[in-house]
């Protein structure tokens, strides 16, 4: 560590960097944004130390210690899509493919039980792909499937009123004739999982930004990423090892409480209560709200306007297998989407998982009837499960898990550079262009890591590009 007293504000980069020569970069967090910081920058002449206040970081991809699996269980699965490019070559960067299985195949389980295995076409260009992934909708006819492909181009040219956005995607749904079962059976899930938030709630241009990025824009946008380790060790401990072999440190167990000033009012240190960290400059890679504690005059207090979504996990462990795909999208149900892991990932026989976003008010807050609900559902939609034995069930729900994204809240979503020269912002809620992602928060991170570049004249890889659009995606939505 550098010197905790000398204090040069007349260079960025002289204060903590004047002895070793190197300028000292502080990531503050260890989630994904902050992980995806500290990566960007290892690849320059720039010491970086991540400071995480808990044990481990990972963030919000995070799993806990059960007795019950006798291991790590994720808090919720996370899944990544092949549209979500910066998130997918951090992990090829840090080798971690290895433990990301690529479902081509979504599966869909209809109001009356039918299956629909439903695969975007890999001979068929953009976005024509899509074709096999409609007609396998067999709880769809085929007007609803037409209105269905319709919707989704129109969704697609959606383009923001100058006057600022107020419509939500349900309302605008609606507006353009989407049939109610239509939006129940396929937009609600859809949208709702790809957001993390409740159609009536969420804006029309990040309803748009799914139909674009995740579904239109490319034969493999649509793949979904599941990472086949558990969040802990893939994040955790693989992610972090491998940056530490690239010099970083992670500090964990380090909760900061404030950062330093000079009498320029630039960054001098990050703080953990009276323990002092010298930098030249730092990334604060936190949630919105405790960002807002730790530089209350570059974040906004959490109100309204920047607002959390919840998403609650169902961990489930009957006494045998009984749920017999790899994944589904139960629709119309209050259990939106259930994951058994392969038995070849180590995990326990038996156990399976639903998760439930926009879970807010969900069987008013009662625990056990939630568990005998989405019980009830396995057993009407898997008839292995019917004779299985429930051993235990957890239900946890991160009540803020990601931001809202609600008309208007782009304008209060922060960019990396903030007016303190060498204090930067990252994190999923800040303005990435995303949702509260994975993904956006990998782009955070590195843009918040470009910007650090810039400032201290050390560049940095930019973002890594989005998946291609043909030339006929590109005038069917008039995206470039
Ligand atoms: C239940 C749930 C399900 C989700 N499902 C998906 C999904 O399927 N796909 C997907 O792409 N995304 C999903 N997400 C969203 C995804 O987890 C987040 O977008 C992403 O992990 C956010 O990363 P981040 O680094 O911005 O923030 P965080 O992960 O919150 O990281 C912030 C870090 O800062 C640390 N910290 C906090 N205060 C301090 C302090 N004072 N000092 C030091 N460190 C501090 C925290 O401990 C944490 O490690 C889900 C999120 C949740 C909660």
């Amino acid at each position: 560590m550098n010197d905790t007293t000398e204090h040069d504000t007349t260079e960025p980069s002289r204060s903590s960097s004047a002895r070793s020569g190197q300028p000292h970069v502080v990531v503050v967090g260890g989630g994904l944004a902050g992980l995806a910081a500290a990566a960007a920058l290892s690849s320059t002449d720039v010491r970086v130390t991540v400071l995480e206040a808990r044990r481990r970081a990972g963030g919000r991809a995070a799993s806990f210690e059960d007795p019950v699996a006798g291991g790590l269980v994720d808090a919720c699965q996370h899944v990544a899509m092949g549209c979500c490019t910066n998130f997918l070559d951090l992990c090829r960067q840090a080798g971690l493919t290895d433990a990301l299985r690529c479902d081509r195949t979504l599966w869909f389980i209809g109001p009356d039980g039918d299956r629909a295995a439903c695969t975007p076409s890999r001979l068929l260009p953009a976005p024509m792909h899509l074709t096999p992934l409609l007609l396998g909708m067999r709880h769809f006819s085929v007007a609803e499937k037409l209105a269905l492909g319709l919707g989704m181009l129109k969704l697609a040219r959606y383009r923001e009123p100058a006057g600022g956005e107020t419509s939500t995607a349900q309302a605008w749904l609606e507006s353009v004739g989407q049939p109610k079962r239509v939006i129940r059976l396929f937009w609600q899930p859809v949208l709702e999982s790809a957001l993390g938030e409740s159609i009536d709630l969420v804006s029309t241009s990040a309803a748009r930004k799914v139909a674009v990025d995740a579904f239109l824009a490319h034969r493999d946008a649509a793949d979904m990423f599941v990472p086949t380790e558990p969040l802990g060790t893939l994040f955790g401990d693989r992610l972090v090892a491998w940056l530490e072999g690239r010099g970083v440190t992670v500090e964990a167990g380090r909760s900061v409480t404030s950062i330093e000033r000079d009498a320029e009012g630039r960054a001098s240190a990050v703080l953990c209560g009276d323990a002092r960290t010298p930098c030249d400059a730092a990334i604060i890679a936190l949630p919105w709200r405790q960002a807002a504690r730790v530089v209350p005059d570059l974040v906004p207090a959490a109100d309204e306007r920047l607002a959390g979504s919840p998403i609650t996990a169902v961990h489930l462990w009957f006494d045998r297998d009984c749920i017999d795909l790899p994944h589904a999208v139960l629709v119309d149900r209050v259990s939106q989407w259930v994951f058994r892991p392969d038995a070849a990932e180590g995990r326990q026989p038996g156990y399976c998982q639903v998760v439930i976003s926009a879970s807010r008010g969900l069987l008013g807050g009662d625990r056990e009837a939630l568990v005998s609900t989405v019980v009830a559902e396995l057993r009407d939609t898997f008839p292995a499960a019917r004779d299985a034995a429930l051993v235990e069930a957890r239900v946890v729900t991160d009540p803020t898990a990601v931001l809202s994204v609600r008309p208007g809240v782009d304008a209060f979503r922060p960019a990396a550079v903030t007016a303190v020269p060498n204090l930067f912002l990252a994190g999923d809620w800040t303005a990435t262009g995303w949702p509260s992602t994975m993904e956006g928060a990998v782009r955070s991170g590195r843009l918040a890591a470009g910007a650090t570049g810039r400032h201290l004249d050390r560049p940095v890889d930019p973002l890594t590009a989005d998946l291609a659009k043909n030339p006929v995606v590109r005038l069917l939505t008039g995206y470039r």
